[in-house]
């Protein structure tokens, strides 16, 4: 889509690194950064934003086409249901789909991920081959009906196109009903290399990912690293890891590792990196992630929706490491949620409130809010990834929301300081009725109070794929 780019924007209230600042005229340079950042009376005569307004969230985790089965999933068909068996709805349902349905399912998701606060996403796409398992005509097919969408929405696409092999630790062969995922090292090879083009000409990012360390073996990992100096020098890598007990328990019996310990044995991890869910983990583990650099990639509606268990985020922080936050399965397309349930498991598990608050954030949805933009900032960056600030800071992608509240809310201290805290409490943690309006990506204005010029057209695509998917999930 082709958006307004304003000049700047006269700021009212902004969350910045430094907490919040008020009056700021934030300018967009050429190339949809933040130009310059000065506390003034808007003598420019900027267009003001006279509600709070916040970074934009990069969604660091997503598998786009999960959004359009929430509803198949939700009802008990073992007697212990667990993420395994809601794996096997999900073969089931990403046999059922064509590249249209991709695109349109996708397209659905990012406009509502605009709606919820993010501006960035980060999608770990593993469904490349056609129904059959044989490759499309263009093994980019399903790739490039995701740039589509995020074309289409105006959303940020960091696109991290998935190697996967095998189908347990120590080359197991792929499953039947994994056929759709299957890469060998050449055809990724060949996709990152048919990407590249469309990719820049898009605006959209490339990285690796390597699936996890059940779909790769440790050879491939290593000429997958290879294939990233080579190719993608610097690229953001991204890989599952340590999700459930049931992988760690099996990445034991097979050589007597752990998942993380092996990861860091085999490969490179740092600052480029990003470590998707690391849920089970020992605080040996802990210190050595903290360490690395890398991004922990957490999915906290999905990790409660798959009972996968809670990672402990404050150990980390207190460690010195970065988390960021994703949608993973697109159970939930609002940050404010992911937010609420990261800080609700670490009270539960601690019997604490305000777990993540810290001392330049001492509300701790302000402080939820500033590491998830870091996080996701970094996880997206790759080795690019700089020491400077994350959010609203000179330099940075001039992306950022609106906080629209539509009744009055109350403020713990005088107003008008107090009122942005206010407002983004209510709206991580209360349902006040705090909405997001204006979201501006890259500069660019693609949602104007809510709602996004091709928002009626992408609806009704969306409704079209549902009722195709439908038919064909009748007929099975
Ligand atoms: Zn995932």
């Amino acid at each position: 889509m082709s958006a307004e780019r304003p000049q700047g924007v006269h700021l009212s209230h902004a969350l910045t690194p430094r907490g919040w600042k008020r009056n700021l005229s934030l300018m967009i340079d050429g190339s949809g950064r933040i130009g310059a950042l000065h506390e003034d009376d808007n003598p420019l005569r900027l267009p003001v934003c006279d509600n709070p307004v916040v970074p934009g969230l990069t969604n660091l985790h997503s598998h786009a086409f999960q959004y359009a089965m929430a509803g198949l999933t939700e009802v008990r068909r073992n007697p212990v249901d667990s993420f395994w068996s809601w794996r096997e709805m999900m073969y089931f349902f990403a046999l059922t789909l064509t590249p249209e349905d991709m695109q349109a399912i996708a397209a659905r998701l990012y406009l509502d991920l605009l709606k919820g606060g993010y501006t960035g996403i980060a999608e770990f796409h593993y469904v490349h081959n056609d129904l059959d398992g044989a490759p499309y005509p263009d093994p980019a097919e399903l790739s490039l009906a995701i740039f589509g969408a995020a074309s289409r929405t105006g959303i940020g696409l960091t696109h991290l196109p998935v190697f996967y092999a095998r189908s347990n630790f120590g080359g197991a062969a792929l499953l039947p009903r994994q056929r759709r995922f299957a890469t060998t090292l050449d055809s990724y090879a060949e996709l990152i290399g048919r990407l590249r083009a469309p990719a820049a000409a898009g605006g959209h990012r490339l990285g690796m990912a390597p699936h996890s360390l059940r779909a790769a073996t440790t050879d491939e990992i290593r000429a997958l690293m290879a294939l990233r100096d080579a190719e993608l020098p610097g690229s953001p890598v991204h890989i599952h890891v340590a999700e459930q007990m049931k992988e760690v328990e099996d990445s034991l019996a097979w050589n007597g590792r752990r998942p993380i310990e092996q990861l860091f044995d085999i490969a490179p991890v740092d600052r480029g990196w990003c470590l998707i869910h690391a849920t089970h983990l020992t605080d040996a583990e802990l210190t050595r992630v903290a360490r690395s650099g890398a991004t922990v990639g957490l999915c906290p509606m999905t990790e409660a929706n798959l009972g996968d268990g809670i990672f402990p985020a404050a150990e980390l922080v207190a460690r010195g490491g970065i988390f960021g936050i994703g949608s993973d399965s697109n159970i939930s397309v609002s940050a404010a949620q992911e937010l609420r349930q990261l800080e609700y498991s670490q009270r539960l598990s601690r019997q604490q409130r305000n777990v993540l608050a810290t001392e330049t954030h001492p509300h701790v949805a302000a402080a939820l809010w500033h590491m998830a933009a870091a996080g996701g900032a970094r996880a997206t960056a790759g080795g690019e990834a700089a020491d400077g600030e994350a959010g609203l800071a000179v330099g940075n992608p001039a992306s950022f929301v609106e906080l629209r509240p539509s009744e009055p809310v109350i403020a713990s201290g005088e107003a008008p300081d107090a009122m942005p805290d206010a407002v983004l409490d209510s709206h991580v943690f209360a349902d006040r009725g705090v909405h997001i309006g204006d979201v501006y990506v890259n500069g660019a204005r693609v949602l104007t109070q809510g709602r996004h010029p091709a928002e009626d057209a992408i609806r009704a695509d969306y409704a079209a794929a549902v009722a195709r998917i439908r038919t064909r999930l009748a007929d099975w």
